[in-house]
């Protein structure tokens, strides 16, 4: 018996199904959707209730498997999870949404389909909205910092990345330019989180590694800077755990400058806040995100950064039939003891939060009681490249390849589906037994430059050399 009211009248003189609208297609909007098409299996069957997921992509981005993939660990396929597949009984709408008239029970939302009508955005109506867009990269006004940064929060940006790291080596290997040599060399990484850590540690790793088939290149001509704000790394997993990454990193011959800033990038040259200057040609920001834009386009409460407020219900506060989680979402924290505290933006919390969310959606609209969400941090696990990391779990404080170990097995605990988990496996063994991949699929990005370039008219004999249009429409490469 669905109970929640239903706003959207119809003609047709049959009730209308209640809408259930997921917005993001990520940890919380895979696992809500996930957990409501297992809850209201009853109500779907009998077609009272329908799940409707808006996602911009069609599969869930496993984030803390993008290091890996980036260092080719991971094909990209396995660390996302098809959202078609595993919501089969939800109805997929890949597209946009571009606001949330919630007073109105509306989103606006574009896709494909309309991208090629030119009708714009077009309105679908709900009766409850689960709403978690997540975050994005939050950046800082720096100059040259749009121009030449690249985040880390997609698995496009992290295979993109592998690919620029690689075709810097290909550069440097092949230009007799010191200047230009120098600068595909150097690596600059902003923040030290978990994502920038994880990044750049895997990346080197990967790096160090490839060198050995380049004849001209030596692992030490390669110049990685991490460059964190504050006076220390990884918060996740404490400060001893931290100043031992700090060690770690260094003995590796990475330059880690804390209480340090980036404030410049213009012309391909970070300028840091100590007067250090390294030309470069790869700028990784992963300085902390900040709530999905979306939300600065609804009708629903936000907080001084951009949050949804919301109550430990996961309701959206003061609003009835919206429900948030997730990183944008600000959840009280009830294990804190501090009136004002808010569940960090991570995994471990949407993954729960999602569990609680969705029990209390089933609970409303069946008339039943709602329950409080409330979870302990269990602490964090990082890898610092293959056989290194840091991990601080349940109070037990590991490192070096114990942590490694550990990091393994709680992700591979973790990564939604079976068929995931056992391809990931299967991938890591292979990889304990073969050689890495070192191949730059850059070209991958300009999938039509080959047909484009056998297509082109015959250079006539009157053309000087080198005037023939490049081969990928004008764009070219950026970083050549
Ligand atoms: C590199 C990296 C490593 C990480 N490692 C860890 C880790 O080890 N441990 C940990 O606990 N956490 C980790 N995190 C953080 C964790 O991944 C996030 O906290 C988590 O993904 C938040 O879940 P979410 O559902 O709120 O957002 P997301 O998982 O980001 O999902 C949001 C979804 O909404 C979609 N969306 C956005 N706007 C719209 C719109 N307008 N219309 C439709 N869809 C939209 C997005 O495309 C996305 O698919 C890591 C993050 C990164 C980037």
């Amino acid at each position: 018996m669905v109970k929640a009211a239903n706003t959207r009248g119809t003609t047709s003189g049959t009730p209308p199904r209640t809408r259930v609208l997921v917005v993001g297609g990520g940890y919380v909007g895979m696992y809500t959707a996930l957990r409501l098409q297992r809850m209201l299996r009853p109500e779907l069957a009998r077609e009272d209730v329908e799940i409707v997921v808006a996602a911009t992509d069609p599969y869930m981005t496993y984030q803390p498997f993008l290091p890996e993939a980036a260092a080719g660990s991971l094909s990209p396929r396995h660390v996302v999870v098809p959202l078609r597949r595993v919501l089969d009984r939800c109805r997929i709408v890949i597209g946009e949404v571009r606001s949330v008239d919630h007073a109105k029970r509306t989103a606006m939302l574009t896709t494909l389909a309309t991208d090629e009508e030119g009708t714009g955005a077009v309105a679908l109506a709900y009766d409850e909205l689960v709403i978690a867009p997540g975050s994005v990269s939050r950046t800082l006004p720096v100059p040259g910092l749009a121009d030449h940064g690249i985040g880390f929060k997609t698995v496009e940006e992290a295979i993109g990345l592998r690919n620029h790291v690689i075709e810097q080596m290909d550069i440097a290997s092949s230009t007799r330019d010191p200047a230009i040599r120098d600068a595909a060399l150097t690596f600059v990484f902003v923040g030290g989180g978990y994502a920038g850590v994880e990044a750049l540690a895997e990346l080197e790793d990967m790096a160090r590694y490839t060198a050995r088939y380049y004849r001209t290149i030596r692992p030490e001509d390669l110049k990685w800077i991490l460059v964190e704000a504050s006076d220390r790394i990884l918060p996740e997993v404490g400060e001893a755990l931290g100043r031992y990454a700090v060690r770690e990193l260094r003995a590796r011959n990475i330059d880690v400058r804390l209480g340090t800033r980036l404030e410049s990038c213009e012309g391909r040259v970070a300028r840091l806040s100590d007067g250090s200057r390294f030309p470069t040609r790869t700028l990784v920001w992963t300085a902390g995100v900040r709530p999905a834009p979306l939300l600065a386009a609804t009708d629903l409460p936000l907080d001084a950064r951009g949050r949804l407020v919301c109550t430990a219900r996961l309701s959206v506060s003061g609003t009835e039939h919206a429900w948030a989680a997730g990183d944008a979402a600000a959840v009280p924290d009830l294990t804190a003891s501090g009136p004002d505290a808010y569940c960090a933006p991570n995994a471990q919390h949407a993954v729960r939060q999602a569990a609680v969310l969705a029990g209390n959606l089933a609970a409303s609209l069946r008339g039943e009681p709602l329950r409080e969400y409330a979870h302990r941090n269990a602490g964090s696990v990082a890898s610092l490249g293959l056989h290194k990391g840091v991990a601080h779990v349940y109070g037990r404080k590991l490192k070096g390849y114990p942590a490694w170990l550990m990091h393994r097995a709680y992700h591979l605990s973790r990564v939604p589906t079976l068929n995931r988990k056992a391809r990931v496996l299967a991938e890591w063994t292979l990889s304990g037994l073969f050689k890495r991949e070192i191949v730059s699929l850059g070209s991958l990005e300009h999938p039509r430059a080959e047909f484009e370039r056998a297509a082109a008219p015959p250079p006539s004999p009157a053309d000087p050399p080198g005037a023939s249009p490049p081969a990928d429409g004008g764009g070219g490469a950026p970083d050549r």
